[in-house]
């Protein structure tokens, strides 16, 4: 299962608890093949040098330092908007916490409402 399936499907909070390491894992053996045009951005991004469970913390700290790795990425706006189209709900992204994603897409249907 792709990485960005794994983590859309983890809603609830048992499933969560377990997925910061799982995702990780699943991000290893789902890294996309270069030849995905949908995810082949993803093999150009930084956090390509670091191990997935980095850009799942566990805490403020652990998305600060995912924060600082996504900051100089070629790919960050590309990332951010892939995990919005596709709701993914955990982890670091385009340089964007979780809470920071709710509240892009939240202020992205206010404004469409408008
Ligand atoms: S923005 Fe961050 S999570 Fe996204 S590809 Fe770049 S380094 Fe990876």
């Amino acid at each position: 299962m792709p990485l960005h399936d794994f983590v859309r499907r983890s809603t609830s909070s048992a499933t969560r608890a377990v997925s910061d390491t799982s995702a990780a894992d699943a991000a290893v053996s789902a890294r996309p093949s270069d030849d995905d045009s949908v995810t082949s951005w993803m093999s150009a991004g930084n956090c390509r040098n670091y191990p997935p469970a980095v850009f799942f913390p566990s805490d403020g700290v652990g998305v600060d330092r995912a924060r600082k790795i996504c900051a100089g990425c070629p790919v960050a706006d590309t990332c951010l908007e892939y995990a919005l189209d596709q709701r993914i709900e955990h982890g670091v992204w385009g340089g964007c916490s979780e809470r920071e994603r709710r509240r892009i897409l939240k202020r992205r249907r206010v404004d469409a409402e408008i």
